[in-house]
């Protein structure tokens, strides 16, 4: 294993670990860097690999920034504990040290195949209880698979990790979209059915009906698993509207077509939820940023074609009830922006109504992941996995 004696030397030991209760998936940051430096490398991959199965994952995707690093005493006058290369290292050399426990006679269902599902199912295997998957792609990652770019997230990852889970014992069916009955059957078929099926219902503006407007999170899932860039490739400008990764992705994704992209966002740059290096390499990917700017109207020709956008500047005031900065319109600010096509990337929520009420999922009905809080993130997906694992195995 590669040297990281700077890494866990570096540690200070707070007695409040910061880094720890800021990581999203609970990882225990100190005890793992701890049994490093007695130069116990299984031990610390175990303790690592008792809170998070996939460190290969969170080591390259996670907001460090706003997270462990983030969070990290050291940080305050140096550079801060680089955990996720503790991640990354551990991964390498010990990959997916699961084994399935004796077999028990417990039988779970979990619809959706995304990292809090991959989680859930993989401390079940280990407990012994049987695991089927069903997943309406034709494989395994979630918004790993049809969200995030493969620029971003070598998609290569997500095979290797299906193998092992199959591996381990869990059974997929991929291709396979359930309906509410469907979901019902499997409560009756299965002692547990887990719903792990995301947020993927997303905002929209009320926007003119217009060929050339779309949502990101469709449009994304469209690019990366088909390929279709709905014509995009042909066009001159696109102005995408959003600050969080799912605008980062979707700029970043079109820009590589040699079209201009010029994204704007309501609030100020610092308020964007996206990644910091998410931001700082859209700039260097050419996306022209337009923050404190939201639209105001659509400009279509006569065959109902969009030509441009009006858009008005904003101004920001005291913060709002999510923390951030509240934002104004300042009166005649408006001006024309000539675009080809509008992409909106602002925000997603749980679909998870659609299928059942909240009062609903109870008993042996249980929702984990984006679709039980909203979106989040991989890490907190993984814990949420975890921790519904664990409520089953102690059933
Ligand atoms: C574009 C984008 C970029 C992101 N970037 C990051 C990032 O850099 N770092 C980070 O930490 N997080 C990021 N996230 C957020 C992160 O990916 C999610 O929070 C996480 O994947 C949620 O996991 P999940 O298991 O709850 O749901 P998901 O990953 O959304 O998985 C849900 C699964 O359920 C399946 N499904 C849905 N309905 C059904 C049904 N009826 N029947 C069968 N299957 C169904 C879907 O096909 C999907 O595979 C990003 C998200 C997006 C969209």
């Amino acid at each position: 294993m590669k040297d990281l004696s700077s890494i866990f030397n570096a540690c200070l030991g707070c007695k409040v670990a910061r880094c720890k209760t800021a990581c999203p998936c609970g990882n225990d940051i100190p005890a793992v860097l701890a049994a490093l430096k007695e130069g116990d490398e299984a031990k610390a991959s175990s303790i690592l690999h008792s809170t998070n199965p996939f460190p290969e994952w969170t080591s390259l995707l996670c907001d460090h920034e706003r997270q462990c690093r983030g969070n990290c005493i050291r940080g305050i006058r140096s550079a801060p504990v680089d955990f996720p290369e503790v991640e990354k290292e551990l991964s390498r050399a010990f990959p997916f040290p699961y084994q399935a426990g004796k077999e028990t006679t417990k039988r779970v269902a979990i619809v959706g195949a995304g990292p809090s599902a991959l989680s859930c199912a993989t401390f079940l295997r280990q407990a012994g209880i049987h695991v089927e998957i069903f997943e309406r792609e034709n494989q395994i990652g979630g918004a790993m698979l049809t969200g995030i770019p493969a620029f971003r997230f070598a998609k290569d990852n997500l095979a290797k990790t299906r193998e092992n889970l199959e591996r381990l014992g869990v059974l997929f069916h991929f291709g396979k979209e359930l309906n509410k009955d469907d979901m019902e059957g499997l409560r009756a078929d299965f002692g547990d059915v887990v719903l792990a099926i995301g947020a993927e219902k997303e905002n929209r503006l009320s926007t003119p009906p217009c060929p050339d407007i779309y949502a990101a999170l469709s449009l994304l899932a469209d690019i990366n698993l088909r390929g279709d860039y709905h014509g995009l490739n042909h066009v001159q400008h696109i102005v995408v509207m959003g600050g969080g990764n799912v605008a980062m992705d979707i700029s970043r994704s079109l820009v590589r077509l040699d079209t201009k992209v010029t994204l704007i966002y309501r609030r100020d740059e610092a308020s964007m939820p996206a990644q910091r290096h998410e931001i700082a390499e859209a700039k260097e990917d050419g996306v022209v940023f337009c923050p404190l700017t939201n639209v105001a109207d659509y400009c279509l020709d006569d065959n109902g074609r969009l030509t441009g956008l009006r858009l008005v500047r904003m101004e920001l005031g005291e913060k709002d009830e999510s923390g951030r900065p509240s934002f104004h319109t300042i009166e005649g600010s408006e001006f024309d922006m000539a675009c080809d096509a509008f992409v909106m990337a602002i925000g997603e929520k749980s679909d998870l109504g659609r299928y059942y009420a909240a009062e609903e999922v109870q008993g042996n009905l249980h929702a984990i992941g984006d679709c039980s809080y909203g979106a989040k993130n991989i890490a907190a997906a993984i814990r949420s996995g975890r921790e519904m694992a664990e409520e089953i195995i102690a059933k």
